[in-house]
């Protein structure tokens, strides 16, 4: 058998899987192991009585942001520099794109733009790499599309849902020249907190006439 490293805690085990302890750790943050969802956008409830206060845009998001372990992955990978883990989060979306019947004969996978700061400290895009595994790994076709406009000073937290909504989406823009791809897309994000960057890439890409299946993303901070 192919032998390797865990890339979390570096005990052996199998290429690109997180051990059995880690791959344990990693399932109690699981939303689906400690609540319920909302049936059509997939939104977190504590129990399946609340009305659902989103509604408007499906968003799957897989771990719970409050718990610690995959957080620290994703801070490993994304704010550390650790580019190895590219391969690894890449095949946690895939696991979820999996799970959620959106397979590559069907779909096409975009991603909401990073910010240029981010870019520019890492020297390189983190999403970016995911589309490429998942392009490279599992034949998807990817569709990177949307860019930044201009990087936003304002803090979201502290507006509104409409000014949040408005802000999000004067910082994306389409690409001039695109070809127009022929699937609809799922777009994806390493983590959700407003999802008004979601809700504002969905809405330029729809006002373009290209359809939008929704949201997959690894972390959610409820
Ligand atoms: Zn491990
Ligand atoms: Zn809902």
């Amino acid at each position: 058998m192919f032998f390797d490293y865990c890339p979390v805690c570096r005990l052996p085990g199998l290429p690109n899987k997180l051990c059995p302890t880690c791959s344990r750790q990693a399932a109690t943050e699981r939303f689906d192991t400690f609540m319920v969802r909302c049936p059509s956008c997939f939104h977190p409830l504590v129990s399946e009585f609340y009305v659902c206060p989103e509604c408007s845009m499906k968003i799957y998001s897989v771990y719970d942001y409050s718990a610690s372990f995959v957080r620290r992955i994703v801070v490993r990978w994304k704010l550390e520099g650790e580019r190895k883990l590219s391969n690894l989060v890449s095949d946690m979306f895939y696991d979820t794109l999996t799970e959620l019947g959106l397979t590559p004969d069907k779909y096409c996978l975009t991603k909401v733009p990073s910010s240029r700061k981010g870019k520019r400290n890492r020297g390189w895009d983190h999403m970016s790499d995911v589309l490429l595994f998942l392009k490279c790994k599992y034949n998807y076709n990817i569709s990177d599309i949307l860019i930044t406009n201009k990087d936003s000073p304002v803090q979201q937290k502290k507006l509104n849902r409409s000014q949040r909504f408005e802000v999000a989406r004067s910082r994306f823009k389409l690409k001039n020249k695109y070809s127009k791809p022929a699937l609809p897309l799922v777009i994806l994000d390493d983590i959700t907190t407003t999802g008004a960057s979601l809700h504002a890439c969905k809405s330029i890409l729809e006002e373009n006439n290209l359809e939008v299946w929704g949201a997959v993303t690894l972390l959610q901070e409820l």
